[in-house]
């Protein structure tokens, strides 16, 4: 009979007997409601071929469930408490794999995790410590890793603002750094009561589907991205403004006009109306 570690008591029995408090620094709020976890797995869209990366497992509440479904499950978790505990709350499940490691510092184009990209299906699953959301999906984005999906819970703000529409207040250059390379969908709220200890904020299940193209051509991501996040310096300001700073000093303002003439994009909008065809465009005028 499946007793999952998700539920209240399963989970305080567990605290209690390795005599363990979760510690607020390291984003530690489990989750106690297995149809959430029913549900994350349903939308993560997993089965006997996925092979899943989950990022901080800490006992084992999400781990189960995908082990359940998937043919193989990686576990990072960086609390060494936890790689104990896992032992023996995941022992049943022979197709888990437990790594003591910083997910912002796994290597992924070395050995053992380089052959991952030989994995018939590869999607990374977690309920996130908030954090570090934005330098963990970043950083996977821009690794080698070849995911196909990402399914995170997070704080319900933060998902906002990847989904976010354009001419929106959420919108801004997170939005775009998250939709150059990825499909952003919100699947559903979480409410704080599903946790303990509850969070102060309440909590969505994002999905991002990695694109077969970038949505825009840029000749580098990297510094497309810091222009965006320059022309979003100071949201009150024309965009013309943030990018000034940036175009004064080397002489360059008369050219900056130009390049948005050939844009046509007038230089008075706010950089929150743009959309990333429009920076992009802007950019390649600006760049090639
Ligand atoms: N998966 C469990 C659940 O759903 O109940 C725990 C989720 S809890 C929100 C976040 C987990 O991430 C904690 O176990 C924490 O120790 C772990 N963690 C925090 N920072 C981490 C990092 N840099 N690398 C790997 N795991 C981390």
């Amino acid at each position: 009979e499946f007793r999952p570690i998700a539920n209240p008591t399963r989970t305080a029995e567990i605290m209690k007997q390795y005599d363990i408090k979760m510690k607020k620094s390291l984003g530690q709020n489990f989750l106690v409601e297995p149809q959430i976890l029913s549900k994350m797995v349903d939308v993560s869209q997993i089965n006997e071929w996925t092979t899943v990366i989950e990022i901080g497992p800490g006992i084992g509440a999400l781990t189960e469930f995908l082990a359940r479904k998937a043919k193989r499950v990686l576990a990072f978790e960086i609390d060494q408490r936890f790689v104990e505990i896992l032992a023996s709350t995941l022992q049943d499940y022979d197709n888990v794999e437990v790594f003591h490691q910083d997910i912002l510092k796994v290597e992924w184009d070395a050995e053992p995790f380089v052959s991952l990209k030989d994995e018939e299906e590869l999607v990374v699953v977690a309920n996130l410590p908030y954090y570090i959301t934005t330098p963990i999906i970043m950083n996977l984005i821009e690794s080698q890793l070849p995911f196909k999906r990402l399914v995170m819970l997070m704080q319900k703000e933060v998902a906002e603002r990847m989904t976010a529409a354009v001419g929106t207040k959420a919108y801004n250059s997170l939005t775009i750094a998250i939709n150059y390379q990825m499909d952003a969908k919100m699947a559903f709220i979480v409410p704080k009561n599903v946790f303990i200890p509850k969070p102060n904020v309440d909590s969505a299940v994002l999905i991002l589907e990695r694109r077969e193209q970038p949505r825009v051509k840029v000749d580098d991501s990297l510094a497309f991205q810091e222009f965006v996040q320059a022309a979003f310096t100071q949201r009150r300001k024309t965009i013309w403004n943030n990018l000034r700073h940036y175009y004064i000093n080397s002489g360059e303002e008369d050219q900056l006009a130009k390049w948005f003439e050939a844009a046509q994009i007038d230089p008075q909008r706010r950089s929150e109306t743009l959309s990333i065809e429009e920076f992009a465009t802007l950019y390649n005028e600006i760049t090639v």
